[in-house]
């Protein structure tokens, strides 16, 4: 029997492809079963003096997730000796990633995308895991989608569940059970009371910030590497666009140290009150950057400094978008720019660091197949990569143990 802790990108993947091999699984989930539409009421309160987002609920993160498939880190991983692009393929093929049809592209984003394309600056379409047949688009992605147009783990986590896989939710996840240098289970609290889990396989997939809080307790000495793919939004005034109602991030532009992608923020809008706008005037471009791994996790508390470097890339991106949002006719005068934010928490237990090819930790048996294990920042969505590391991991798994 495997236990699978976490049922998010990294969870849900590994848990089914152990489901249909005929192996045991047990997938332990912190947060409930809940409606995709609710998905927002499952955000964690952030860490003091940072802005880092993220869900506890089964499928994790990616209910709120934007739906954005890129291939990321795929030849940094492969120079690591890690080979992901056939997992790669299949993942896109089941998720039929691709772009959403011009029916699904909204009026600001046509214009961002045409204002782009005439300063000389390659645009491209997003690929997307929403099923265009089932959205009507209304801005509503990392809300949770109302129509449960796009895929997220929880549909993974369904299909295991459906081949036998056994799923505790509402169940944290305290201690992990070590014997003789060999994982032998895990310590979990349900309902107030501590339950011992025994198993001589343990996948941790419970996300960036809880796999080295994890792995610290048994004595491995991860979290002092992270990174959040730091990003803000820039936006302005553009009257009556309707921007906000569009399917968020439909476009992208990849630059060498950031990308940017057409994004509302409420807190543009929260700023920009004062200047007479409602929500339907506002437009604006996330830029997000691969951070350095400059911040650190340990049991009270998380950290991320923003080294010169990243403020250097923010910079630029902000004033590339800047130049866009002017070309679409924003006024100047009202352009701003969101805090920065992290949605992207990785890197807190590496290959090549704290873990090995096969995502094995220095324990027998104890593997970690979250965004834990990315060895550096993508700078761009990681839900396909970190799917690909954890299906390359099932295989593994399946001819071991199987
Ligand atoms: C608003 C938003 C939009 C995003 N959009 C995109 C996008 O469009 N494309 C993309 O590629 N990426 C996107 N991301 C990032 C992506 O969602 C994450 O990088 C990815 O989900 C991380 O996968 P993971 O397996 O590491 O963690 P998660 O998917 O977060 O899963 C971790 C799971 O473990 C559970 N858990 C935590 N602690 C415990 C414990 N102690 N015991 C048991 N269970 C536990 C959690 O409840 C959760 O279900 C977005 C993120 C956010 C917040």
């Amino acid at each position: 029997m495997v236990i699978v802790v976490g049922s998010g990108a990294g969870g849900a993947i590994i848990s089914l492809e152990l489901a249909r091999a005929g192996i045991p699984v047990k997938i332990i989930e912190k947060g409930p079963s809940i409606k995709p539409k609710k998905a927002h009421e499952y955000y964690d309160s952030s860490e003091e003096g940072m802005d880092l987002l993220k869900t506890t609920c089964v499928g994790g993160s990616t209910l709120v997730a934007a739906g954005n498939g890129l291939r990321v880190l795929e030849s940094e991983l492969k120079d690591m000796g890690v080979d992901i692009s056939l997992e790669l393929d299949e993942i896109e093929d089941d998720l039929n990633v691709g772009p959403m049809p011009d029916t699904h592209f909204g009026k600001g984003t046509k214009i961002l995308m045409e204002s782009a394309k005439s300063l000389g600056i390659p645009v491209q379409k997003m690929p997307k895991f929403i099923r265009s047949a089932d959205c009507k688009p209304c801005g509503k992605c990392s809300f949770g989608c109302p129509k449960n147009a796009k895929w997220s783990a929880a549909d993974f986590i369904a299909n295991a569940a459906d081949l036998g896989a056994e799923l505790i939710s509402e169940t944290e996840v305290k201690d992990l059970l070590v014997k003789d240098g060999k994982v032998s289970g895990v310590k979990v609290i349900k309902n107030s009371e501590e339950i011992d889990f025994q198993s001589e396989v343990v996948i941790l997939a419970p996300g960036a910030i809880e796999t080295p809080r994890l792995l610290q307790k048994v004595g491995i000495e991860a979290g002092k590497t992270f990174f959040m793919d730091t990003f803000i939004t820039v936006g302005g005034i553009l009257k009556n666009v309707g921007f906000k109602d569009e399917i968020q991030m439909n476009a992208l532009i990849i630059m060498e140290n950031f990308i940017l992608s057409p994004h509302f923020s409420t807190f543009l809008s929260q700023q920009l009150k004062n200047k007479g706008a409602k929500d339907k005037d506002i437009i604006g471009f996330m830029i997000k950057i691969k951070d350095e791994l400059s911040g650190y996790v340990d049991l009270n508390k998380v950290s991320k400094t923003n080294t010169l470097r990243d403020v250097r890339f923010l910079a630029e991106g902000a004033a590339l978008a800047g130049a866009i949002l002017v070309e679409a006719g924003v006024n100047p005068d009202t352009i701003i720019s969101t805090h920065p934010r992290g949605a992207h928490p990785g890197g807190t237990a590496a290959i090549g660091d704290l873990v090995n090819e096969n995502l094995e930790t220095s324990i027998s048996g104890l593997y970690v197949a979250d965004a834990s294990v990315l060895p550096t920042a993508p700078g761009a969505p990681p839900i396909l990569t970190i799917m690909a590391l954890s299906k390359r991991l099932s295989k593994h798994i399946i001819s071991k143990y199987g």
